[in-house]
């Protein structure tokens, strides 16, 4: 559904506290074939404004992103250009939206001049905190949410330069309550385009906006994924756009060690769990369970046993949801325990260890071999090395247990957790 995209994509910034490093080309196409393609390896080439260099370098970004090399360029290119950009989740494209809009800002005018429309709240705050640790070293550049809570006085004109904000409130602000001169609008920007559409409104709103531009302003279109329908609406909101792809990098199991445990009922896989977490240092592990009952009876014992436990679970609020990965993404807990359904579609690729309390299975009882590549496995030559164990209480699940090693033909190891010198 809309809410759990939008809500994967919010814990997936939140989890991730690096650029996903990819070996793919990124294909470009250019509204303009014939013009030259310029590509960035430095942040120098661009010739930012001195705060913004400050800014980006404060950050601790040393290189443009695979995509940004392409992408900052055309962004910034003048006269500006429409662009369509497709990324997995964390490759840097807010990043270079956000340099974009700060560099196409001029701080002597007091009004907007850069409108960012994200599919909720949450996502839009997330933006926003980019906005502000970018734009650090040029204050006089300011920021305003345009989200339902932020109510203004009737008859306010925004100062604030760049308005980021979720697409009914835009609009209304732009529309109903003219806060915003559209036709002032310099930069316009969509993020998750993917998110957006799945949310009936949105995409409507998001047009609506889009007609009161002015034909000058420069319209940039992000997404995560690319589908059919996420391509006619980047159409209809982008006209004469560059395209920047860069394929999702593969996971592989390669640099991971896969084992299993057989235990006979989840008091036996708690003990076994306990053992190995008494032979080998574990810095932060992730615990799938299959069940809400089972996750929580299990954080319950693990504290209990002295670790720092956190739990996801479904019944959860989003900004819940949120702070508990935050905590865990911080160090502050060094084991998540969750259920399959709360943590689909979470790249945990920080976490060394991850363990399977009950094995992926799909609503038929099947094994899930997607979910269990995307909780183990790791993109590429960068991927860190990893540990999986999975716990097996049943024939039932030793079944599931050999299907998914056939079909990765990949060894997984049996363990003995009352001997565990094996796995270190
Ligand atoms: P996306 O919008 O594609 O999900 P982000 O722009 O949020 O990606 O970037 C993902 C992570 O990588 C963030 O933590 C961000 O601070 C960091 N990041 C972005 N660009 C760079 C860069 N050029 N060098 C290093 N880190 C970067």
């Amino acid at each position: 559904t809309a809410y759990d995209k939008a809500a994967q994509s919010l814990l997936n910034k939140l989890i991730r506290s690096n650029l996903v490093n990819t070996t793919n080309q990124v294909e470009v196409l250019q509204r303009d074939p014939t013009s030259p393609l310029y590509s960035v390896k430095s942040f120098e080439e661009l010739r930012l404004k001195p705060q913004l260099l400050q800014g980006v370098y404060a950050m601790g970004f040393n290189r443009p992103s695979k995509i940004q090399e392409t992408a900052l360029p055309m962004m910034l290119a003048e006269p500006p250009q429409n662009l369509i950009a497709q990324s997995q989740s964390g490759t840097g494209k807010t990043a270079a939206f956000v340099l974009a809009m700060l560099s196409h800002v001029d701080p002597e005018n007091k009004w907007p001049q850069c409108l960012c429309v994200s599919p909720t709240y949450e996502l839009a705050l997330q933006t926003g905190k980019v906005i502000e640790q970018m734009g650090k070293f040029y204050p006089e550049v300011q920021l305003v949410y345009a989200i339902r809570g932020n109510k203004l006085e009737r008859g306010t004109k925004l100062q604030e330069q760049i308005v980021i904000g979720t697409p009914g409130t835009v609009l209304d602000w732009c529309q109903k309550l003219k806060f915003i001169d559209p036709r002032k609008i310099k930069v316009f920007v969509l993020d998750e385009a993917d998110v957006m559409i799945a949310t009936q409104g949105h995409q409507d709103q998001s047009i609506r906006i889009q007609r009161m531009l002015p034909k000058t302003c420069q319209m940039l279109l992000f997404s995560a994924t690319f589908e059919d329908t996420v391509w006619n609406f980047a159409k209809r909101i982008v006209p004469d756009p560059n395209i920047i792809k860069l394929k999702r990098e593969e996971e592989t199991l390669d640099t991971i060690k896969q084992y299993y445990v057989i235990c006979n009922s989840k008091e036996e896989k708690f003990q076994a769990l306990c053992n190995i977490y008494g032979a080998i240092t574990i810095a932060q592990a992730m615990i799938f369970c299959h069940t809400r009952k089972t996750a929580g009876w299990l954080a319950g014992e693990l504290s209990r046993e002295g670790h720092q436990v956190a739990l996801l679970s479904g019944e959860m609020q989003v900004e819940q949801r949120a702070a508990v990965i935050e905590r865990f993404r911080d160090g502050k807990e060094k084991v998540l325990v969750t259920t399959n359904v709360c943590a689909r579609g979470i790249d945990v690729e920080q976490v060394s260890v991850v363990i399977n309390f009950d094995l992926p299975v799909d609503k038929d009882g099947n094994p899930d071999n997607e979910t269990y590549l995307h909780r183990i496995g790791r993109t590429g030559r960068f991927g860190k090395r990893g540990l999986a164990i999975n716990m097996v209480d049943s024939r039932f699940s030793m079944n599931i247990l050999n299907h998914i090693e056939e079909h990765f033909n990949k060894k997984i190891e049996k363990l003995d957790t009352d001997d565990l010198d094996e796995i270190e």
